[in-house]
C-alpha cells in the first residue's frame, strides 16, 4: 500500500501494474572510479489509478537529479534520426509550414529533429532542460532554451509567438508534472496550432510484455483512452492518432483547440479507441493481471541464460539502454552472465552499467572476444544491429533479443 496519489488527477494509488523490485536510475551510468562507492536504489514500481487508469511511477527523486547531466544523446541512432527526418517532411506537407511558421519542440535534446526543418528554412525553438546535450544542438544552429517546459516558460514565450506545431517525442512521459506541461501547450499552442506527442503505447507494452520500458525517469504509461482525457482536462482534443513502429511500439498523437473545428477526428482515431476498450483497457483488472506475467518472464529470462552458460557459451551485451538496465536489475544479471556490453556512444564507454556493474566497451570489442551470444538490449532497434554487425556471424556467434522473451535469433 501507498500514500501517494495519481499525477493527473489527484486519487489514491493503491493497485500495482509492475513491481520491479529496488533499481538504481537507469542513466546513471558508473565512472570506473566510483566501481566501489554506494550506489542509491530506489523501489521501481508500476502503480494504475483507479479512476483515470493512468499508469504511473511514484514520484521519488527531485526531476532535476535525474536530468540534468542526462546521458542520452538522440542522434546515436541512425533509424531514430531516419525517423525524423520522415516526420519533418509529413508534418511540412500537411500543415503548410513555411518561412513564416514557427516550430517549438520540447525536449529537443541534441537538436537531431528540428535540425531538419531549419534545412527545409522553417523558424525553430527547441526548449531541452539538460545543458550538456543542449549545447551540441546549440553547435549544429537550432536554438535551444535550457528550461524545464510548464505554465510558466509557455506564458513568458506565448507573449511574442505561439506555435504553429508544438511537438515532444518520448517526453510526455517523462514529465513529473504532467498538468504543468500540458497545461503549458495549452498557452503555448496557436489558435490553428497542432501538437503532436510520441510516446510508447501501453497496449503494446501490455501485450508485448514490454515491462523493461519500465524505468524511473518514465513516470508515466499512456494509452489513447488516457492521455485524451489528460488532454481534455486542459481544453484540447485529439483529433488523430498513428501507430509508430519506434520503442516497441508508440503512438503520435495530434490534438488541437477544443475549439478548433478546423480539425475533424479521423476514422484511425476512433477504431483504436475501441481496439483498446476490446483489449480491456478500461478496465482495472486488466492492470492488476498484468503483474503477474512480468514475474513469470523473470524466471524464463533467468533459465534461459542459466541455459547457455551450462553449455560453456561465452554472452555479451550490445548496448546500455536504459530498458537493458531494468532487465538486468530486476532479473539479477550481472558479469555472472555477461562479459561486458558494447555501446556506441563514447559517453558511456568506460563507464559500468548501474547496478549490476557490467562494463561498456566500444563496439570493437565483439570482434576482438569473439562471444558466442550477443544479448541486444535495446530490442527496439534490434534489425539495425543485427545488419550492422553481421560480422558476428563469422566466428559461428549468434544474436539473442526479447521478442517478447529472450531467445537466440535466427
Ligand atoms: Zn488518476
Amino acid at each position: 500500500m501507498t500514500s501517494a496519489s495519481c499525477r493527473f488527477c489527484g486519487s489514491r494509488l493503491d493497485v500495482v501494474f509492475a513491481d520491479l523490485g529496488m533499481s538504481p536510475l537507469a542513466n546513471s551510468y558508473v565512472p570506473p572510479e566510483r566501481a566501489n562507492a554506494m550506489e542509491p536504489f530506489y523501489p521501481l514500481r508500476a502503480l494504475v489509478c483507479r479512476e483515470c487508469l493512468l499508469v504511473q511511477l511514484e514520484e521519488f527523486e527531485s526531476a532535476e537529479a535525474i536530468f540534468s547531466d542526462y546521458a542520452y544523446f538522440s542522434s546515436y541512432s541512425t533509424t531514430w534520426l531516419e525517423h525524423s527526418r520522415r516526420y519533418v517532411e509529413q508534418m511540412i506537407e500537411r500543415w503548410g509550414l513555411d518561412g513564416s511558421s514557427q516550430v517549438v519542440e520540447l525536449a529537443s535534446n541534441d537538436g537531431y529533429l528540428l535540425q531538419y526543418f531549419v534545412e527545409r528554412g522553417v523558424p525553430v525553438l527547441g526548449i531541452e532542460p539538460a545543458a550538456n546535450v543542449a549545447e551540441v544542438a546549440v553547435e549544429k544552429g537550432v536554438p535551444t532554451l535550457v528550461e524545464f517546459f510548464g505554465v510558466q516558460t509557455a506564458e513568458n514565450l506565448a507573449a511574442h509567438r505561439r506555435a504553429d506545431l508544438l511537438l515532444g517525442n518520448n517526453v510526455l512521459a517523462h514529465v513529473p508534472d504532467l498538468n504543468d506541461f500540458v497545461g503549458g501547450m495549452k498557452l503555448l499552442l496557436a489558435e490553428r496550432g497542432v501538437v503532436t506527442m510520441e510516446f510508447p503505447h501501453l497496449l503494446r507494452l501490455i501485450e508485448d510484455n514490454q515491462y523493461d520500458t519500465i524505468y524511473h525517469e518514465h513516470f508515466s504509461y499512456f494509452s489513447f483512452l488516457t492521455v485524451r482525457q489528460v488532454f481534455a482536462a486542459h481544453a484540447m482534443r485529439l483529433f488523430d492518432v498513428e501507430e509508430l513502429d519506434t520503442h516497441g511500439g508508440s503512438l503520435r498523437i495530434y490534438g488541437a483547440h477544443v475549439d478548433d473545428d478546423t480539425k475533424p477526428e479521423t476514422d484511425r482515431a476512433r477504431e483504436l479507441l475501441a481496439r483498446e476498450q476490446a483489449a480491456g483497457l478500461g478496465d482495472i483488472e486488466t492492470y492488476r493481471a498484468y503483474a503477474g506475467r512480468v514475474q513469470t518472464d523473470k524466471r524464463d529470462t533467468l533459465e534461459f541464460l542459466i541455459g547457455l552458460k551450462r553449455d560453456g557459451r561465452s554472452i555479451v551485451g550490445y548496448g546500455a539502454p536504459a530498458k537493458g538496465n531494468t532487465l538486468l536489475n530486476y532479473c539479477g544479471i550481472g558479469k555472472d552472465f555477461l562479459d561486458y556490453t558494447v555501446d556506441l556512444n563514447p559517453h558511456k564507454q568506460g563507464h559500468l552499467l548501474p547496478g549490476s556493474h557490467v562494463p561498456i566497451r566500444p563496439v570493437e570489442a565483439l570482434r576482438e572476444t569473439r562471444p558466442d551470444v550477443v544479448v541486444i538490449l535495446p530490442w527496439n532497434l534490434r534489425d539495425e544491429i543485427v545488419e550492422q554487425h553481421a560480422y558476428v556471424r563469422e566466428w559461428g556467434g549468434r544474436f539473442a533479443a526479447r521478442s517478447p522473451e529472450l531467445r537466440l535469433l535466427p
